[in-house]
C-alpha cells in the first residue's frame, strides 16, 4: 500500500523489478489508449519501471512500429494525467514494438516468443513478460491457451522472472464460465502467476478502506452488528449506454457492475481482519465475507433483488432517450440497467445487519458510495419529538467524484434554544493530498510487475461471488420481462428499490442532501 505518486517524500523507487516486457492483447483498444498506456509511461515518469522495459502490442491488423508509436504518442497526448516529457518519451521510444497476430493462431504466438528471446539476447540477462489481456472476453480463453501452448506462460517460473498475465473484465459471465476460464488458468499458470483485474480495487479510497479499518483504533469496536444498523453501497452513472449498446445488452448492471465492483467493495468493508497484510492473507477474509452471503430472495412477495430498466427522462437539464431507443439495443431487450439488492451476511459480526447495494446508468449523477448507518442512540434526551429530529451517524466513504471520508454527527445549533443539526467532518483527498494522484491502472500494472496481488481478484473470490449471482441471473432469464420495472432518466432508479428497505427504518442515503 504504498504511494506511486512523483510528490510523495515516501515514494519507493528501491523496487528490484527485473528487466520487463510488457505485452499487451488488445493493442489498438479504447482501454489501451485511455488507460494502460498513460498509466505505463506515468509510471516510467516515476521512476518506477525497471530501467529496460519493452512494451509490446499485440494485434490483427498489421500496422509498422512507426505507426504504433504515432499511435502510442497521440494517445498520451490525449489521455495522460500528465504531460510526459521527451526525456521519458525517448527512454521508452526506442523500446516500442508491434505484433501482428491472430489471438487464436498458436503460430503468432510462438513468432512472439522468438521476438521475447531475441530482446533478451540483445540486453544480454533475463526479463519478465506481462501479458495484458485488453480484448474483449470471447477472445481470453483463446489467448491464455496459446500463452500455455506456446512455452510463454511457463517462460522462468519458480524465479523472478516468471511471467504474469492480467486478466480484464468481466471474469466470465455466470459461476460455468467463470469456473471454465479458471480451469484454463490453472492449466496453465500459478495462481502467483495471475492477476484478474478489477480497477475499483486501484482506487485510492478502496485502497484506504483498509487502512482506515485498521489503522484506526476507533472503527473496529462500533463496525458490527452492535452498532451499524445498515451498509449501503451505491455506484451509479449519470451516462446511458452510449456506443456500447451492443456490448452493454448481453451484459447487463449485475454482470457489469455488481459481481465484480460493489461485491468487491462490500467484501473489503464486511471482511474479518487479516493476520497479515499479505495477498493471500488479505483474500482469504474476502473470501471468507463472500461466502458468508445468504442466498438471495428471489421471488414472492419481498424479494431481495430488483432490476429495472431507464426510459425517457431529464438528465443535468437534458433530454434523455430510452433504453430500448438507445443505438444497438434489440425491441425485445431483457437487460437491466439498475440493479438493486439487499444482502445478509450470516457471521458473528454482521447477523441482521442488512446491505443495501444499488447500481445503474442514467441515474440522477455520477456517484460510487460506501454509506455505514449507525444505530441510533439508546435514550431520548432532546424532548418528546426528538427522535425525529437526531439523524442517525454516518460514515460516508466516496469513491468517486471527489474521493474522501465524511462522518456526520448531531450538534446542537447556535442559540438559546436546543436544537439538533447534522454535521459534517468532512476529509477530501484532493484538498489534503492535491490533485494528480496516480490512476488505478498504474498502481495494478505496478502491484502486477512487483508480484504482488493484493488488489486483484482471486480465482476463488470470482467464483463465489459468481456463485451467489448466477441464482438472480438464471431467476431473470426465465422471468423474460415479467418484473423488469422502469425508471425515469435523471432520477435514482424504479419506486420498487425502495421497497427493498421498507420496514427497516432506512432509506437510500447517496442523493438525499444532507449537507
Ligand atoms: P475494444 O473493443 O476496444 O477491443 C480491444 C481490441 O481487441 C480491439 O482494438 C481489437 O484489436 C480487438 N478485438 C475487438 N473485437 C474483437 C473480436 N471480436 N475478436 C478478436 N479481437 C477483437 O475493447 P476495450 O479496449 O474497450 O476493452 C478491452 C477489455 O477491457 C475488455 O475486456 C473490456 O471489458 C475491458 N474494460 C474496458 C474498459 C474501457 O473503458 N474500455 C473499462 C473496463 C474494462 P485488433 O483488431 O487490433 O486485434
Amino acid at each position: 500500500m504504498i504511494h506511486t505518486n512523483s510528490d510523495n517524500p515516501n515514494i519507493n523507487k528501491d523496487r528490484k523489478t527485473p528487466p520487463t516486457i510488457i505485452v499487451i492483447f488488445g493493442a489498438s483498444g479504447d482501454l489501451t489508449a485511455r488507460k494502460l498506456v498513460p498509466a505505463i509511461f506515468n509510471l516510467s515518469k516515476d521512476e518506477l519501471l525497471p530501467k529496460r522495459c519493452f512494451l509490446i502490442g499485440y494485434g490483427r491488423s498489421k500496422i509498422s512500429d512507426e505507426e504504433f508509436k504515432d499511435d502510442i504518442k497521440s494517445a498520451l497526448d490525449s489521455h495522460s494525467r500528465r504531460k510526459i516529457e521527451d526525456s521519458t518519451w525517448n527512454s521508452l521510444e526506442k523500446n516500442l514494438i508491434f505484433h501482428a497476430g491472430a489471438y487464436d493462431d498458436l503460430k503468432s504466438f510462438t513468432e512472439l516468443e522468438k521476438k521475447i528471446s531475441k530482446i533478451e539476447n540483445k540486453i544480454d540477462c533475463k526479463a519478465q513478460c506481462l501479458f495484458y489481456i485488453s480484448t474483449p472476453p470471447g477472445v481470453f480463453m483463446p489467448i491464455l491457451e496459446n500463452l500455455g501452448e506456446s512455452g510463454l506462460a511457463r517462460r522462468h517460473r519458480g524465479t523472478k522472472t516468471a511471467s504474469k498475465v492480467i486478466i480484464e473484465k468481466p471474469f466470465g459471465r455466470d459461476l460455468a464460465s467463470a469456473q471454465q476460464l479458471n480451469q484454463v488458468i490453472n492449466r496453465r499458470f500459478d495462481e502467483s502467476q495471475v492477476f484478474r483485474i478489477d480497477h475499483y480495487l486501484g482506487k485510492e479510497t478502496v485502497q484506504s478502506l483498509l487502512v482506515q479499518r485498521f489503522a484506526n483504533s476507533i472503527f473496529e469496536p462500533v463496525w458490527n452488528r452492535n452498532y451499524v444498523s445498515s451498509v449501503q453501497i451505491t455506484v451509479s452513472e449519470d451516462l446511458g449506454v452510449g456506443s456500447r449498446g451492443g456490448y452493454y445488452d448481453k451484459s447487463g448492471a449485475l454482470r457489469d457492475m455488481i459481481q465484480n465492483h460493489v461485491m468487491q467493495l462490500l467484501a473489503l468493508t464486511a471482511m474479518e481482519p487479516p493476520s497479515s497484510l499479505d495477498p493471500e492473507s488479505i483474500r482469504d477474509e474476502k473470501v471468507k465475507a463472500l461466502k458468508a452471503l445468504k442466498p438471495l430472495v428471489l421471488g414472492g412477495d419481498s424479494p431481495d433483488v430488483i432490476r429495472a430498466s431507464y426510459v425517457e427522462g431529464l438528465v443535468n437539464g437534458s433530454p434523455a432517450k430510452s433504453y430500448l431507443e438507445e443505438k444497438g439495443i434489440p425491441d425485445e431487450s431483457e437487460t437491466e440497467t439498475y440493479a438493486a439488492l439487499r444482502l445478509y451476511l450470516d457471521n458473528w459480526r454482521w447477523k441482521g445487519v442488512p446491505f443495501y447495494i444499488r447500481s445503474g446508468k442514467r441515474l440522477a449523477m455520477k456517484a460510487s458510495e460506501i454509506v455505514v448507518q449507525f444505530t441510533r442512540p439508546p435514550a431520548i434526551l432532546f424532548g418528546q419529538d426528538s427522535r425525529l429530529k437526531v439523524s442517525p451517524n454516518l460514515l460516508v466513504i466516496r469513491i468517486q467524484p471527489n474521493e474522501g471520508v465524511t462522518l456526520y454527527l448531531n450538534s446542537k445549533t447556535p442559540g438559546l434554544e436546543t436544537k439538533l443539526q447534522p454535521i459534517k467532518l468532512a476529509f477530501g483527498y484532493e484538498t489534503t493530498f492535491g490533485s494528480n494522484t496516480p490512476e488505478a491502472y498504474e498502481r495494478l500494472i505496478l502491484d502486477s510487475l512487483n508480484g504482488d496481488g493484493t488488489l486483484f481478484i482471486r480465482g476463488d473470490e470470482a467464483e463465489t461471488s459468481w456463485g451467489l449471482l448466477t441464482p438472480v441471473l438464471d431467476y431473470w432469464n426465465n422471468q423474460g420481462r415479467e418484473g423488469l420495472e422502469n425508471y425515469a432518466s435523471g432520477t435514482w432508479g424504479p419506486l420498487a428499490a425502495d421497497k427493498l428497505l421498507l420496514g427497516s427504518g432506512h432509506e437510500w442515503i447517496t442523493g438525499r442532501k444532507y449537507e
